[in-house]
């Protein structure tokens, strides 16, 4: 079990980049004031991690939020992805230009393929491959790979991706995806790790009850004793708080094992096997 003691904790990739084990995600926080509010929020509690995408459409707020944070460049580790209209190879180069440029950065932390498009991941990580060659980024990995994607994209490429962000949470645990991208030591990331707030579930309230928590902090606790990374996803500055409020109490085991008993291979979002966008 991870045992972890503050906001700022980190680890090391597989590249020997330290990333933050917490941050905020900002999937459907709208462009302009809220998603700079929500990250100016974010980085006053201390979060140094924030998740962004080019279909989020708010990579702009995300770099004006952090250029006025004041907080030195080096200190905030941005994540940013390439959306699955702009796969290939040339087109993935040029969608990064831009999601830099949106961003105002000279340097993305950690830059990911979004969804594994069928005939043309593969391109797309090579471009990846080039972009962390010549330095534009600190890290490359995927998002919502399956084990079987893994597989066919670990026999070529020739940087292994340092992470894997997938849909993770108590109703869908992964355990197996888990299992090898530990072998192949790529870091697991949970998306919708609140299960998009759907948090009213018996054992969470209990468990929260327990420990003065709520069933979000309880859940993302849970996430990071099971050393899995997690970027919740809030636009009100009080739950920006509480989401954080995380590194005071610790999940027994037997409590960790109850809370992956939840399992139900229940996805919020969509299967990776099976999308239309
Ligand atoms: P989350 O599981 O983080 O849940 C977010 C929802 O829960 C929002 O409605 C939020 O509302 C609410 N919420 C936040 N905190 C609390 C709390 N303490 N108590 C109760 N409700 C709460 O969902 P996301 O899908 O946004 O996932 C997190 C991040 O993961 C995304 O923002 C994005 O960065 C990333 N992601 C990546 C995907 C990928 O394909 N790679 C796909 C989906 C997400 P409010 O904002 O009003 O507080």
């Amino acid at each position: 079990m991870v045992h972890l003691g503050s906001i700022s904790d980190k680890i090391e990739l597989n590249n020997g980049v330290q990333i933050p084990w917490f941050g905020l995600g900002v999937w459907q926080s709208k462009e302009g004031r809220e998603v700079e509010h929500a990250v100016e929020a974010a980085l006053q509690t201390g979060y140094r991690l924030i998740d962004t995408a080019a279909v989020y459409g708010n990579e702009e707020g995300v770099g004006r939020a952090v250029k006025e944070s004041g907080i030195g460049r080096g200190e905030i580790f941005i994540t940013t992805k390439v959306w699955n209209t702009d796969q290939g190879y040339d087109s993935t180069l040029r969608a990064f230009e831009a999601s830099r440029r949106r961003l105002g950065l000279d340097v993305v932390d950690l830059y990911l393929v979004h969804w594994p498009v069928a005939g043309k991941y593969k391109d797309t990580y090579r471009a990846l491959e080039r972009l962390y060659r010549d330095g534009q980024v600190r890290a490359i990995g995927v998002s919502n790979f399956q084990a079987h994607h893994l597989e066919d994209l670990l026999q070529t490429c020739e940087v292994v991706p340092a992470v894997n962000q997938v849909e993770f949470h108590p109703l869908l645990t992964q355990r197996q995806l888990r299992a090898y991208c530990d072998k192949s030591n790529i870091k697991l990331q949970a998306w919708s790790p609140l299960m998009q707030g759907n948090l009213d579930v018996t054992l969470l309230n209990e468990l929260a009850e327990k420990y003065f928590k709520t069933p979000a902090q309880i859940v993302l606790r849970w996430d990071l004793q099971h050393g899995v990374l997690t970027i919740p996803k809030s636009v009100k500055a009080e739950r920006i708080k509480e989401n954080a409020d995380i590194f005071d109490f610790e999940l027994t085991e037997t409590e960790m094992a109850s809370i992956d008993e939840l399992d139900r291979h229940h996805r919020f979002g969509a299967d990776p096997d099976n999308f239309n966008f």
